[in-house]
């Protein structure tokens, strides 16, 4: 079979190289006899396999000590609950930046849970949607926290500058852009991404939470999205998904193995100028983002003549080139360019793209 490269949202392609290994140690892990994904989560092996992968990611992220890994269920979606469950006490508010369709539903979750205060960055008053610089962003005094979410994968907008919260805890949905580019983890009080993008599979949800914002979480929150307990039972109050956990380490050492966040993050700013550069130049295709916003990893564009969406789908499927289609909220196409898509995708992408533009041109 030729190559396929998958630009799915999430779940997105993992690194060949991971589900090559995968696959050789699926049923005989570690020469267990068995698969990793049968054995106890307090068996000597896995603990093992588990500490390294949190060790790995600290290196990665260069997560300081005073930060606790948790590896979680429940996805994002459970993070926009265990967020306020664990940081908003009675009584208090919590800021929520809206810059697109997930920090919005975040808000929205969070409601349930509290008072929140939504503030809306985006400025779709030109041709290009654009985003307030975070120094005008109307934080309100006295807020538990600050929620963002840094890219906003259905809407193509990120937001690479840090807000400045003068001590209020930050707290980001980095789903879609963890490991992507390099951060400054002291910054946030809580980082948290769901998996399925460029860290493993679906069903797994890393937590990256400052050991002070610990402790103080409302009465009703269940035990099993309790940051405290989760964290003093590391990440094993309950069985945790073992195989995703698993799958992750193998996606921590491949990233050690490419050079590190740096080193990928050269290789995802080539890929995405590549993809830009080209919608910019033709006339054919057009992204609506302020460049300086633009996502480094989802690329929303539209086909000026949108009747030919369905035509442009089936010959890239055709072509090897899956899952493009664009969320139903925004419509269009969407590559969705995660760490594991090799440059020679988006190269792919771009030359089929030329050829369908010249095609109907
Ligand atoms: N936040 C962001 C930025 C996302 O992209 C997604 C899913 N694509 C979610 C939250 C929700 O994640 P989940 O489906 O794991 O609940």
């Amino acid at each position: 079979m030729s190559e396929v490269f998958n630009f799915c949202a999430g779940p997105a392609m993992l690194p060949k190289p991971v589900m090559k290994r995968a696959q050789t140690e699926f049923i005989n892990w570690q020469q267990t006899g068995c698969s990793v994904m049968e054995l106890s989560h307090r068996s000597k092996e896995f603990m093992a396999l588990a500490k390294q992968a949190e060790t790995n990611l600290r290196q990665l992220m260069e997560i300081p000590d005073n930060y606790k890994v948790l590896f979680c269920h429940g996805g994002g979606r459970g993070q926009f609950s265990a967020i306020p469950l664990n940081l908003l006490p009675e009584g208090k508010h919590a800021d929520y930046i809206v810059s697109g369709s997930w920090s919005s539903a975040a808000a929205k979750e969070a409601a349930n849970f509290g008072n929140i205060n939504t503030i809306d960055i985006t400025d779709g008053s030109g041709d290009q949607t654009s985003v307030l610089p975070t120094a005008e962003w109307a934080l309100s005094p006295g807020a538990a926290y600050v929620h963002y979410c840094p890219n906003e994968t259905v809407n193509g907008i990120e937001v690479f500058d840090v807000p400045n919260t003068n001590g209020v805890p930050l707290v980001a949905d980095m789903s879609s852009t963890i490991l992507s580019r390099k951060i400054d983890v002291s910054q946030f009080g809580v980082i948290y991404a769901g998996a399925q993008k460029n860290i493993g599979p679906s069903g797994l949800t890393i937590v990256i939470v400052r050991e002070d914002l610990l402790g103080n979480a409302q009465k009703q929150t269940p035990c099993i999205m309790n940051y405290k307990l989760t964290a003093e039972n590391d990440s094993m109050y309950n069985t945790p998904p073992t195989y995703a956990w698993y799958l992750a380490g193998l996606v921590f050492e491949w990233l050690k193995e490419q050079g590190g966040v740096a080193a990928i993050e050269t290789i995802n700013r080539q890929k995405a100028r590549l993809l830009y550069d080209f919608i910019d130049s033709s006339n054919f295709y057009r992204n609506n983002i302020a460049p300086q916003f633009r996502s480094l990893m989802n690329v929303p564009f539209w086909l000026n003549d949108e009747s030919l969406n369905a035509q442009f789908l089936e010959q890239a499927e055709q072509a090897d080139l899956v899952a493009l289609k664009g969320h139903r909220i925004v419509g269009g196409m969407r590559a969705s360019i995660y760490n594991a898509m090799p440059i020679e995708g988006v190269e792919a992408l771009v030359e089929f793209m030329a050829a369908f533009a010249n095609q109907h041109t």
